[in-house]
């Protein structure tokens, strides 16, 4: 149902973009989604960007970009209004992220492991951004001989509401336990790569408590995370400017 209804949904994305025109996300020009000068100035400098405070025992986190501008805009547009022709450069920049991680650390198999959305999140808004671009950035490291797959290995549990709006304490409060690692596909996944290290995967890093729980629960079953990659994360605050 999900993909016959997200078929309807990207035929009829198409027919409003050629009635209506389409426009660039980041400056409003008419025309792709992403005009040729905002894509020549999106970052190319991927780096660890810690969020302040830090989660107690958070893995390096890795961001392509800092969560504003045009990036922003690019996010938010992939995210909530489908602008699928935001995936390619989206997934580009989660990859650089993942890679620059990995370029720090052992060689060796490693996975890629989205966020999971919320329960019903994905039904509604008609597809999993996260989990879409994670596959992608996978698919673009295995292109350049990278030993990475990716595995959605995490589901919600019911009762998470919406982090937006919510402060750190609250946000670690609501996601405290509310992801788990169901044993059918880590077994599967086990046999195949037995040693991998594990990466969590998310388009913006904001206080990173939802990266934090990701990391627990995957760490709760025995798997070894790497590191933490994202698209963008929201400048380093001082709690003091937090408003
Ligand atoms: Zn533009």
């Amino acid at each position: 149902m999900l993909v016959a209804s997200g078929m309807l949904r990207d035929v009829l994305d198409g027919a409003v973009d050629l009635l209506l025109g389409g426009a660039c996300v980041g400056c409003a020009r008419p025309g792709r989604a992403l005009c040729p000068t905002c894509a020549a100035l999106l970052p190319s400098d991927a780096r660890p960007r810690w969020p302040d405070p830090v989660p107690p025992g958070l893995a390096p986190p890795w961001a392509a970009g800092e969560y504003d501008g045009a990036l922003r805009a690019m996010v938010i547009a992939h995210k909530e209004h489908r602008v699928l022709a935001l995936r390619r450069p989206l997934t580009t920049l989660l990859a650089a992220s993942v890679a620059a991680l990995l370029g720090e650390s052992a060689p060796g198999p490693v996975v890629l492991v989205p966020v999971p959305s919320r329960p019903g999140a994905a039904r509604s808004r008609g597809h999993d951004p996260t989990a879409a671009l994670t596959v992608g950035a996978a698919r673009l490291l295995r292109a350049t001989d990278q030993d990475v797959i990716a595995r959605p290995l995490l589901r919600s549990r019911r009762g998470v509401v919406d982090q937006a709006g919510l402060g750190a304490v609250d946000r670690s409060a609501n996601l405290a336990g509310s992801m788990r690692c169901p044993s059918g596909p880590l077994r599967r996944l086990a046999a195949i790569r037995p040693r991998a290290r594990f990466v969590v995967c998310d388009d913006v890093l904001t206080t990173g408590a939802t990266t934090r729980e990701a990391q627990r629960a995957l760490e709760s079953v025995g798997l070894t995370v790497a590191g933490v990659a994202t698209v963008a994360a929201t400048r380093r605050r001082n709690r003091s400017e937090d408003p």
